[in-house]
């Protein structure tokens, strides 16, 4: 009895609505002081580097310490210990900088916490779903008959959509073996088709990689030929997959050439749009998807260009059948009729059982800022790219990698020495220590380049230039060190 009545006291405390006001509002003031800092003119570093086992010490304390009753304070630390993606130097990977309102989004997610899978644990939710998506595939052009679902991660939505397709192929060709599947795609693809295809337990081999041209786009001049050695080794190409853009450099494959070939051999198009599907809100830069309007499939992130946090990502298929074939697993004390297609039950066509309403951070945004801000967006980030490479080429202590088809720039610096690699590695490994700037690396004809992609609408092209000279000065103490401990 008493042990009852003691957990009755703990569920008591833990349940109360009145704690959770109050450290609510704490909350939202300790964010909003961040957001604030975030938007100063002063640049507030985007990270406090500290190496792993400082942390794990860190944390390794804070763990086992009294239990605390009011989190801010935790709060406050994990803030302090981590990157923080709303500093305009944050530069680094293809993550947004969230929209504040969607931080509240994600609190009323947590509060309702529906699972999304069927329609009763997500009857607001998956209805959401089906009206952005078909709003979204209307701005693609595909048919009327599209659809779609949201799912957590473009990793996941590619796997997704490879399985359809080979599922597609294998109905329609029941002699096909499983090892003779192959899929065409360009060598700067993103490494999940990789691993869809690992999952998918086709042979490594069968991911045959197109090399690319001068812009890093698929050569799809060369896409026939591959297709015919392909099959002469008894291979089937089941699909071909364009990038739009490519995580490395932000290329966009010619997608209108890849659905020409695609059509007449009946191969499943898919288009990994991850990072690139929202241009198709501009109507400057929606140019680059020319050709989208033909997929049978397409990913894209909300999480990166789009404002939202991560994981949101949609899937789409051409026709509504399409997206039933990926997961024809039935549990039948979950659905009444497994053949139709009851879109209002997300389950069916995700890989996910239980799965976050994550469209409530896209279908706010939508609802009230409008698809302009995204155009908005678009036309600021990728322009900002386009200035500072501009400006990147006049400098003779640089040099750019091409000229940016998107938000993603690669770049390095030109020192008097020889090893050019060494030297920006160097760079980015000291720029990321001081933390104003966070910026990454990639490799580019098996030279080294700095990256970044530019997700923030409150970095400005003075805070590009003050990177620039940053990268100056700190290659002039790395040049002066080496010089020092050569003599
Ligand atoms: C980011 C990205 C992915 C992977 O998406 P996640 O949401 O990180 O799983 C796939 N393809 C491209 C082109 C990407 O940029």
């Amino acid at each position: 009895m008493k042990r009852i009545q003691i957990a009755e006291a703990a569920f008591e405390k833990v349940n109360s609505a009145e704690s959770f006001r109050k450290t609510g509002y704490s909350v939202i003031d300790l964010l909003a002081e961040e957001l604030d800092k975030s938007n100063q003119t002063v640049m507030e570093p985007a990270l406090h580097w500290e190496t792993p086992e400082r942390q794990l010490e860190y944390w390794e304390n804070d763990f086992y310490a009294e239990k605390i009753e009011d989190p801010v304070p935790l709060f406050r630390e994990i803030i302090k210990r981590s990157i923080n993606m709303t500093r305009r130097g944050n530069l680094g990977h293809q993550i947004s900088a969230p929209h504040p309102v969607s931080i509240l989004t994600s609190a009323l997610m947590a509060y309702l916490n529906n699972g999304m899978g069927v329609y009763e644990v997500g009857m607001a939710g998956n209805v959401m779903e089906k009206i952005v998506v078909r709003d979204l595939s209307r701005r693609f052009g595909l048919p009327e008959d599209a659809s779609g679902f949201v799912t957590s991660g473009g990793s996941l939505g590619n796997l997704t959509a490879l399985l359809s397709a080979k599922e597609k192929f294998l109905k329609e060709n029941p002699d096909t073996r499983h090892e003779q599947l192959a899929i065409l795609v360009s060598e700067e693809a993103h490494y999940s088709i990789e691993r869809a295809v690992a999952v998918m337990g086709l042979p490594k081999e069968n991911l045959i990689k197109l090399p690319i041209d001068a812009d890093f786009r698929m050569r799809t001049d060369l896409l026939e030929e591959y297709r015919q050695k392909a099959e002469s080794t008894g291979r089937r190409i089941f699909c071909v997959v364009g990038c739009a853009c490519s995580t490395s450099t932000g290329a966009f494959d010619n997608l209108k050439s890849i659905a020409a070939f695609a059509k007449p051999f009946d191969v499943w198009f898919h288009v990994d749009a991850a990072h690139g599907g929202p241009v198709i809100f501009s109507t400057r830069y929606k140019q680059l998807l020319k050709g989208i309007e033909d997929a049978d499939s397409i990913v894209m992130d909300f999480h990166k260009m789009m404002g939202v946090p991560s994981l949101s990502t949609a899937v789409f298929y051409r026709h509504v059948g399409y997206a039933q074939l990926a997961f024809s697993q039935h549990a039948k004390y979950l659905w009444q009729n497994q053949q139709s297609e009851e879109w209002y039950n997300s389950g069916k066509r995700t890989f996910e059982c239980t799965k976050p309403m994550t469209i409530l951070h896209i279908y706010t945004i939508l609802r009230m800022y409008g698809s302009e801000i995204y155009e908005q967006q678009i036309d600021f980030l990728y322009g900002l790219a386009e200035l500072f490479s501009e400006t990147m080429m006049t400098r003779p202590e640089f040099e750019v990698l091409s000229k940016p088809q998107s938000n993603i720039v690669c770049f390095r610096y030109i020192g008097k020495g020889t090893d050019l690699n060494g030297l920006n590695r160097e760079i980015q490994k000291k720029i990321v220590r001081d933390g104003t700037f966070y910026v990454v690396g990639t490799m580019a004809y098996d030279q080294y380049y700095l990256r970044i992609s530019l997700m923030n609408t409150r970095t400005t092209s003075l805070d590009l230039m003050k990177l620039a000279d940053s990268i100056v000065f700190i290659a002039g103490q790395i040049e002066e060190d080496r010089n020092r401990t050569s003599v």
